[in-house]
């Protein structure tokens, strides 16, 4: 691998399909894959994710909203795109994209069958969501009789698959309410079969659905964080590798004295002589301000170097006084060692959240 010259997200394919071959090894033959490619594909490269799945004939993708389908529609991806979050003034968008939206209330089926009559649609795929427990977004069980009224009496729309989200799957301590979330499932499903006399794509697991709950597999498994490398639990962590590695470089190294401040506010404090470096990459890059002030480091030339001072919105200032470098040597903040988990940790939070929040100035790069 060459060095990096600027602030750069490598995205390892070798790893994504390492990952994807991982978790098919965990499903029957028979069930199908969902890889959740939403929020520009948790923050690497969401056309890049989705064109290399689509390679490995991934059956199915997830957005959270219609203008993410849109971007992989204009990239030329054909496999079929569930949109989790449909807004009612993303209809058009939908149907012109060939997108399959959730529909998650009575209110949104009446108002997307209406649009589909109106478009003329023939059998448009949809998608119905059910709150088993998370109390987010879905139908439930009480409105199964009205909404399927509404559909017998449309031939513009057609059940594709029925689906409901875990709240706790990758929680040891809340295996009885996810148990009782599949079961829930189960009991929905049956109902709908039976009454409909066909038998919808059920799926209800997560990656971590997956891995803890393999028997909840029913016909498909959405997985999103499992191909990008994260386990939610050191078991799975060993058995996955991470795609992403963010590097940057050192643009300038400061000598100073016992006595100087370092940053805004001057909550850098060199209370002996420091040797300090500058790096080109701060809160506006995804690098929260929580992390400044000691508590992450980024690593160069294998040795921990602790942020000084305040996270600014371009820069960090990162102690080096014990790290033979130079001006222009790489810096990774998060690779496959040093995962993106570990330093999401250190801001309180999930590898989701540091991922995604990673911003579009940032230079993707194929590894
Ligand atoms: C984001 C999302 C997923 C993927 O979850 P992971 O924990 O990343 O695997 C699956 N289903 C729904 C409804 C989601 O919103």
């Amino acid at each position: 691998m060459s060095k990096v010259t600027e602030t750069t997200l490598e995205i390892d394919l070798n790893a994504l399909r390492q990952n994807y071959h991982f978790i098919k090894s965990k499903l029957k033959p028979s069930t199908k894959m969902l890889a959740v490619v939403k929020a520009n594909g948790y923050g690497s490269d969401g056309v890049i994710i989705a064109k290399e799945l689509s390679s490995l004939d991934c059956d199915y993708f997830a957005v959270a909203y219609a203008g993410e389908g849109v971007a992989l529609r204009d990239a030329g991806i054909k496999t079929p795109i569930l949109v989790l979050h449909p807004l009612p003034v993303n209809f058009d968008t939908i149907i012109d994209n060939k997108l399959e939206p959730s529909i998650y209330s009575l209110k949104m089926l009446r108002d997307f069958i209406a649009f589909a009559d109106s478009k003329n649609q023939k059998n448009y795929p949809i998608h119905l969501k059910f709150n088993t427990g998370l109390n987010r977004l879905g139908f439930i069980a009480s409105e199964i009789e009205t909404m399927l009224q509404h559909i017998a009496e449309t031939s513009s729309v057609k059940i594709c698959s029925i689906f409901s989200h875990l709240a706790a799957s990758e929680d040891a301590n809340e295996t009885i309410f996810t148990q009782n979330q599949i079961d829930q499932f189960q009991h929905i499903s049956e109902e709908i079969t039976t009454q409909i006399g066909y038998q919808p794509i059920r799926h209800t697991l997560n990656t971590s659905g997956i891995l803890n709950f393999p028997e909840a597999q029913f016909d498909m498994v959405r997985c999103g964080i499992g191909i990008y490398g994260y386990g939610n639990d050191p078991k799975f962590d060993k058995e996955l590798v991470p795609v992403l590695s963010l590097k940057t470089v050192i643009s300038q190294i400061h000598h100073l004295r016992e006595g100087d401040t370092i940053g805004y506010n001057r909550k850098g404090q060199a209370t002996t002589a420091l040797k300090t470096a500058t790096l080109p990459i701060g809160h506006a890059d995804g690098l929260p301000r929580s992390l400044g002030q000691g508590k992450a480091s980024v690593f160069i030339n294998g040795k921990a170097a602790p942020i000084i001072g305040n996270v600014c919105m371009d820069m960090i200032m990162v102690n080096i006084t014990d790290i033979e470098c130079n001006e222009g040597d790489e810096v990774i903040i998060f690779d496959k060692k040093h995962t993106a988990e570990m330093l999401a940790e250190q801001m309180n939070s999930i590898s989701y959240e540091l991922l995604t929040g990673l911003s579009s100035r940032i230079k993707r790069i194929i590894a």
